[in-house]
């Protein structure tokens, strides 16, 4: 099996695991950054629709939440730009857009309104 058929048989896109991949590689394989395969729903099975790629380090968070009553699966969401699972706490809000929340993790989001700032500059000048 490649590793094409490999994502394939999760129901995974390369995309979804190649930042995760990037980022662990650059840190010199650090443990906490591994790609780990994580059930979406704890209580549901290792199967299609029901996997996910996230970090050692967010695989522990969720199973520290999971210990705690906390709603992991709900706590998180994906960065329109870094596509990377980030706690909602991570998000600004925002009434207007679907689930309440700006699709850009607050990092993005101030790279994206900085670099619209400079084009509307440069614009002007
Ligand atoms: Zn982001």
């Amino acid at each position: 099996m490649t590793v094409d058929d490999f994502y394939k048989f999760l129901g995974l896109h390369e995309y979804e695991i190649r930042d995760l991949y990037i980022e662990w590689l650059e840190s010199g394989f650090e443990r906490a950054l591994a790609p780990t395969v994580d059930r979406i729903d704890p209580n549901g099975h290792y199967e299609i629709g029901n996997i996910q790629i996230i970090s050692s380090r967010d695989n522990s968070k969720k199973v520290w939440a999971d210990n705690h009553g906390v709603a992991y699966g709900r706590g998180y969401k994906n960065c329109a730009r870094c596509k990377k699972l980030r706690p909602l706490t991570d998000f600004n809000k925002n009434k207007y857009r679907n689930g309440g929340l700006e699709p850009y993790c607050r990092t993005h989001m101030n790279e994206i309104k900085r670099e619209i700032r400079k084009n509307n500059k440069e614009k002007k000048v």
